[in-house]
């Protein structure tokens, strides 16, 4: 058995601890990330859509799901939003983007691919989603762009876009980026300022000493430290629960076709009630994505991949005979209210969570971390963690 001592150990490599390592370790706290990359983890799955209102609204992943439970693509009601505090979190998040692109590659040399497209747009293909649509335009707050497009501003901006719609929705700013590479500049910068990482190392169990943790073992070596962070994805539950703790985090699956490499063909991100679609860098095109309640399985299915590539010919016709170079599943660290966890743990010393990103935790991580990192140094929080507290599902 060997043992050391750091400041912080932070449980699990994907965005949200390596985007915390960095917060801390520029603080001067010794930092150790200890990651095992599962099969199924959420940031190398994902598809690096920027989209805080979109998602906010349920125009992106949100509308898929709704039709997918609802049994068609008609989406006659509106998809559920999520809570307007947490847009407002996902905005301020997304609008940190463009200085850390700037900030991660001076420092790693890696680009992230920030893409400078024209939105996000969501394709009407009913009047029924029309309706709906208008709807949800109506009831943004004063400042909150949403363009509504005709048939033929929509093919003006994207030719390739079937002309079998109604109309569009143009959410401008609503970019994306390549999720893998924002995870790997976070963990150069983190590295660079002093942070130690054990790849392919499992956290076991998190050591606990009555309400106080103080470490956690790994096979034959424990590491104690002042502060465990469990960024665990969809496995945060099972890790939290080594040391008697409660989160209600679970993976939701999603599955995801990329295309081979294609001439430029979209400029924006695409929407509709079947499918997303984001052209990325190398020009393949990613569709997705289901959201699936089947614990940690990451198989793709038939009917799974069937849809995605129906929605996108549907969306976009000359992809009918394009080849599909990948498909893949990935698991969102979700919770019964999709928003993240942050933050300590009633009751329990020297424990955080930065977890539960569900669908939103590529564009929420540089937040995510900052909060979660300002409230471990007892620092003043950018914005409010109350609502992201694990206390919300402790029963009354
Ligand atoms: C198909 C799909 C599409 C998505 N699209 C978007 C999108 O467009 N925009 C957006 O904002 N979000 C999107 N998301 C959500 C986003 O990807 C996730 O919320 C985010 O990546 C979660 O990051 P994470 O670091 O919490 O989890 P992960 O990336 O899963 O990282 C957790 C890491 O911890 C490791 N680990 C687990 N247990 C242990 C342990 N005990 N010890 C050590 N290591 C451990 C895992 O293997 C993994 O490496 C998507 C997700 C999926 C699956």
């Amino acid at each position: 058995m060997t043992s050391s001592t750091v400041d912080v150990v932070i449980a699990g490599g994907g965005v949200a601890g390596h985007a915390t390592a960095w917060e801390l370790s520029q603080r001067d706290l010794e930092v150790l990330v200890v990651d095992r990359q599962r099969p199924g983890r959420a940031t190398s799955a994902s598809a690096g859509g920027l989209w805080p209102v979109g998602e906010a609204v349920g125009l992106g992943c949100g509308v898929i799901y709704q039709a997918a439970r609802t049994g068609g693509e008609a989406l006659d009601q509106a998809p559920e939003s999520l809570p307007d505090t947490f847009r407002d979190f996902l905005i301020e998040s997304h609008s940190r983007f463009p200085g850390l692109a700037t900030e991660l590659q001076d420092l790693t040399g890696v680009d992230i691919e920030l893409d400078s497209g024209p939105g996000l747009l969501f394709l009407m293909q009913t009047i029924g989603q029309q309706a709906v649509v208008d709807n949800i335009a109506r009831g943004l707050p004063d400042g909150f762009v949403l363009e509504l497009l005709s048939p033929d501003d929509v093919i003006e901006l994207e030719p390739a876009v079937t002309t079998d719609i109604v109309g569009g929705a143009l959410l401008p700013g609503e970019n994306q980026l390549n999720p893998m590479l924002l995870a790997e500049a976070y963990k150069r910068a983190a590295l660079a300022s002093g942070t130690k990482l054990q790849p392919d190392r499992l956290v076991d169990e998190i050591l606990r000493e009555g309400d106080r943790v103080v470490g956690v073992r790994m096979g034959e070596e424990t590491v104690h430290c002042g502060h465990v962070v469990n960024a665990a994805g969809a496995w945060a539950g099972q890790l939290a629960a080594t040391a008697g703790i409660q989160l209600p985090v679970e993976p939701i699956r999603g599955q995801v076709v990329l295309t081979e490499s294609l001439p430029p063909v979209l400029s924006s991100c695409i929407s509709t009630s079947a499918c997303y679609l984001a052209q990325k860098r190398h020009g393949e095109i990613l569709i997705g994505s289901t959201t699936e309640h089947v614990g940690f399985d990451t198989s793709i299915t038939e009917a799974g991949i069937r849809g995605l590539c129906r929605g996108a010919v549907t969306a976009i016709p000359s992809l009918a005979d394009i080849g599909v170079k990948r498909t893949w599943a990935g698991l969102r660290p979700g919770t019964p209210d999709e928003l993240p966890v942050l933050g300590p743990v009633a009751g329990v010393t020297g424990y955080s969570n930065v977890t539960g990103g569900f669908r939103t935790g590529i564009v929420a991580a540089p937040l995510m971390a900052r909060v979660a990192a300002q409230d471990i140094l007892g620092e003043t929080h950018d914005v409010p963690i109350d609502p992201y507290l694990s206390s919300r599902f402790d029963a009354p």
